[in-house]
């Protein structure tokens, strides 16, 4: 190798960043968005080709997002790169329980708003944060790469790449899934809740207009959300015990149709398949901390939600807004973004944000999913309070649509 190829095998070998970002899911991207005019040297690893990042391919997830959520989309960028007509407005929620028709409702218009929140399909919200980075000055994208260790440094850490090579940044901030591997090399502990239950989604379109109100049905044995898309077209979820998943996704479609148009007592009218179904299983984490040295994490590595309460992304959006806006605070004061007193700030407003709703949803999971008779009986007046307790209502219904709630 003569001289000039082996420094440049050096610097294509190793290269320093601000920021070291490892993942480039929703989360990932996103928070690549958000310090997109901070002029700091961002690196992005994700071990996916770019190609998926760039379409990513329908994945049967459509995320519910609060009002806060859309407006922290809207202040990254990231919505406008989302087709109107691909936002569908959820007016009114409706709770059941077991074989009864009684609900618990929550209506947007008690607070004076045109919408609880919005869904919009996973793979678009992916696309639209892959859209508003693409090329970024400052960006440098790493694709069909993983990491494969993290080394601490008093100034820096160095994270190690499968192809080989490494990057140092002063900050690393891992969004790489709840599953996290860069959680486990930093030694952070996750506490896990597997609920030995799948989630089943897929689009379909029926006969009858939905208003546009999300349906969620703890019927026994099976949960049914029926979630309105625009149009008379609905994102349904069921959730069922593992072991019976694998039946659920080979029943052939007309057999579906019927047992979901059945199951949901055609109220919808004849319901029929419009894409394949996909598979999630549940299982909840929470990391022990989100910080760890010159490291934080994010998105569903820091908490990783059941989807009956829909905040998983909601959370990994605010985590964004919490963490980019100590980075944007420290560098106006010319402060070091890696530091201890920035990291475990932001670790402490995003606990706090986040462990009361994952707790409750995790307490709601446990009994929604109890079928003992004591257990029943409370199911079903838990709702019924629900709907006589209006400050509860009321205070729901607020945490969805109000703008202003991350610190
Ligand atoms: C059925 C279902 C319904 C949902 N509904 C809602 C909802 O209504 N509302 C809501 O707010 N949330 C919802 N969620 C949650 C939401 O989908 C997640 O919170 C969100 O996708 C998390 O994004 P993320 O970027 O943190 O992680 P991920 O999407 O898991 O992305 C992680 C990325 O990191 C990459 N990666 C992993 N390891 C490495 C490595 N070692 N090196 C490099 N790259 C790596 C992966 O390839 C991936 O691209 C739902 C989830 C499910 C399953």
């Amino acid at each position: 190798m003569n001289r000039q190829n082996a420094s440049s095998k050096i610097a294509k070998d190793h290269a320093d960043y601000d920021i070291a970002i490892i993942g480039g899911g929703p989360v990932g991207l996103a928070f690549a968005a958000a310090l997109k005019d901070s002029g700091l040297k961002l690196c992005l690893i994700e071990k996916q080709a770019e190609a998926p990042l760039a379409r990513p391919d329908y994945d049967g997830r459509d995320i519910a997002l609060t009002h806060s959520a859309l407006k922290i989309l809207q202040d990254l960028g990231i919505a406008a790169h989302i087709p109107a007509k691909e936002i569908s407005p959820i007016r009114q929620a409706s709770v059941m329980n077991g074989t009864s028709f009684y609900a618990l409702n929550f209506d947007s218009r008690d607070e004076g708003q045109e919408a609880l929140g919005y869904l919009v399909s996973n793979h678009l919200v992916r696309k639209a944060a892959y859209d508003t980075v693409k090329g970024r000055r400052g960006l440098d994208l790493r694709t069909g790469v993983e990491v494969t260790g993290i080394e601490t440094g008093e100034a820096r850490n160095t994270v190690h790449l499968s192809k080989g090579g490494t990057v140092a940044a002063s900050l690393v901030v891992a969004a790489d899934s709840r599953f996290s591997t860069s959680r486990r090399m930093m030694g952070i502990p996750v506490g896990m809740r597997d609920f030995g239950r799948t989630v089943i989604v897929a689009r379909m379109k029926h006969e009858k207009p939905h208003d546009q109100i999300a349906y969620e049905c703890f019927h026994y044995g099976r949960t049914l959300a029926v979630l309105p898309l625009n149009g008379n077209v609905c994102s349904v979820v069921v959730t069922l015990p593992s072991d019976q998943a694998a039946g659920l996704l080979a029943m052939p479609m007309e057999e579906f149709n019927r047992d979901l148009t059945e199951r949901f007592g055609e109220k919808l009218g004849a319901m029929k398949l419009m894409t394949e179904r996909h598979s999630y299983p549940l299982v909840a984490t929470y990391a022990d901390r989100f910080v760890g040295h010159r490291f934080a994490l994010l998105g569903d590595a820091a908490v990783g939600m059941h989807p009956v309460t829909a905040h998983g992304y909601n959370f990994g959006l605010y985590g964004i807004r919490a963490l980019s806006g100590k980075i944007h605070e420290a560098l106006s004061v010319g402060l070091d973004i890696g530091s201890p007193v920035l990291l475990e700030r932001f670790n402490k407003t995003h606990r706090k944000t986040t462990l009361p709703i994952y707790l409750g949803t995790n307490a709601i999971v446990s009994l929604y999913t109890d079928e003992r008779p004591a257990a029943k009986r409370a199911r079903s007046a838990g709702l019924r309070l629900g709907n006589f307790a209006k400050p509860f209502k009321r205070m729901i219904t607020r945490q969805l649509t109000q703008t202003e709630m991350v610190a």
